[in-house]
């Protein structure tokens, strides 16, 4: 079905999650009408979403209802989490993100949908390609021949190909983003699911807040990630959609940091001084980072907001967050 205005009808799923949020609030500046779909609400603030329904979409009529009467699809639903998470409910999360995906790439496709995009990550890349912390930035082609850590990796190289395929049989436009590490405010802090940045700015505020100033790093620090603020990664998914190239896209920064660089840019917006202490905890690959060539070739445009400029915002956002949980 299409829309009957020039107004684009758009379904965001996972729009009660981190990166869903965000992207929900950019469409509607940009004039769209959004459905916000997830199995729970944004937990920090409220959506800016025109419809939100609360719905599973591991089960199939959930995903029909989904996925009627609009135009485009961007597909964020997923079980997922920080490295915590990932590397300890391989089996969850292959059973679930996999009937997420099947079921509203089906639904899209009989209810008549245009374009769809779903993210997938760079969890992607080969575990060999990623042994050493100076590793080489990692292209869209290095995905294959392919071997993914964690289950999760394996799913989305999944998601992938069904977009791909769909594409083919189906005549369905798909679109394909790998996203590297995106982080900001309004994204899980606490819990267990909370990924790298926001694990830190927490221990780091807490330390600040509490005036115990060590924190615990999982293994030695040195490991290598690049990080993509959230304002760049839903702008990255906008000009993505809208463009022509149906071929899986990195979305990221190609500014590799370790672990404990991180750890210190956050201590010195903290405006305190920390004890690293390093404790066994998963890791990880041991470096990655996003080779941004293609992305620069096919959308003529790259992350622009600085590390430390998006740290700020979000260690800010999160200092709040744990001054409100001390106080409670
Ligand atoms: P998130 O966990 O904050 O959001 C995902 C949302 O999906 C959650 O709100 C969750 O409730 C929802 N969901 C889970 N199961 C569902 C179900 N059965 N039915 C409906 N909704 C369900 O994650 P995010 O950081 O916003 O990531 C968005 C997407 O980008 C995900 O697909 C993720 O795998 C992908 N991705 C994110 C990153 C990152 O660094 N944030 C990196 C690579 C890929």
């Amino acid at each position: 079905m299409t829309s009957t205005s020039d107004t684009p009808r758009i379904l965001v799923t996972g729009a009660g999650g981190f990166v869903g949020h965000h992207l929900v609030e950019y469409l509607k500046k940009q004039g769209a009408w959004v459905r916000g779909v997830d199995i729970k609400k944004p937990e920090y603030s409220q959506t800016s979403a025109d419809e939100f329904l609360l719905l599973d979409l591991r089960e199939k009529h959930n995903a029909e209802t989904a996925t009627a009467g609009v135009d485009r699809v961007f597909a964020l639903a997923a079980d997922m989490g920080g490295m915590g998470y990932i590397s300890s409910h391989d089996a969850v999360i292959l059973h679930d993100n996999t009937l997420i995906n099947t079921h509203t790439l089906e639904a899209a496709r009989k209810n008549g949908v245009q374009r769809y995009l779903f993210t997938s990550s760079a969890c992607v890349y080969p575990e060999e390609r990623q042994e050493i912390t100076d590793l080489a930035p990692l292209k869209e082609e290095d995905a294959y021949p392919a071997n993914p850590q964690d289950a999760y990796g394996w799913e989305k190289l999944l998601g992938e190909k069904f977009c791909q395929y769909y594409r083919q049989d189906h005549g369905l436009e798909t679109r394909i983003t790998r996203f590297h590490n995106i982080f900001g405010p309004q994204g899980t802090w606490d819990g267990g699911r909370e990924k790298a940045p926001a694990a830190l700015c927490r221990k780091i505020a807490t330390a600040k807040l509490t005036g115990n100033h060590e924190i615990e790093i999982w293994g030695d620090g040195e490991q290598t990630r690049s990080f993509c603020y959230v304002d760049d990664a839903v702008k990255g998914l906008h000009l993505l959609m809208n463009s022509d190239y149906a071929e899986p896209l990195n979305i990221g920064q190609d500014r590799m940091v370790t672990i404990n660089e991180l750890a210190d840019s956050i201590a010195d917006i903290a405006g305190i001084s920390i004890i690293k202490k390093h404790i066994p905890g998963p890791q990880g690959v041991r470096g990655r980072n996003s080779d941004n060539t293609r992305l620069k070739k096919v959308l003529q445009w790259e992350p622009e907001v600085s590390l430390e400029t998006g740290l700020r915002q979000t260690y800010e956002w999160i200092e709040s967050q744990v001054q409100k949980q001390l106080e409670s």
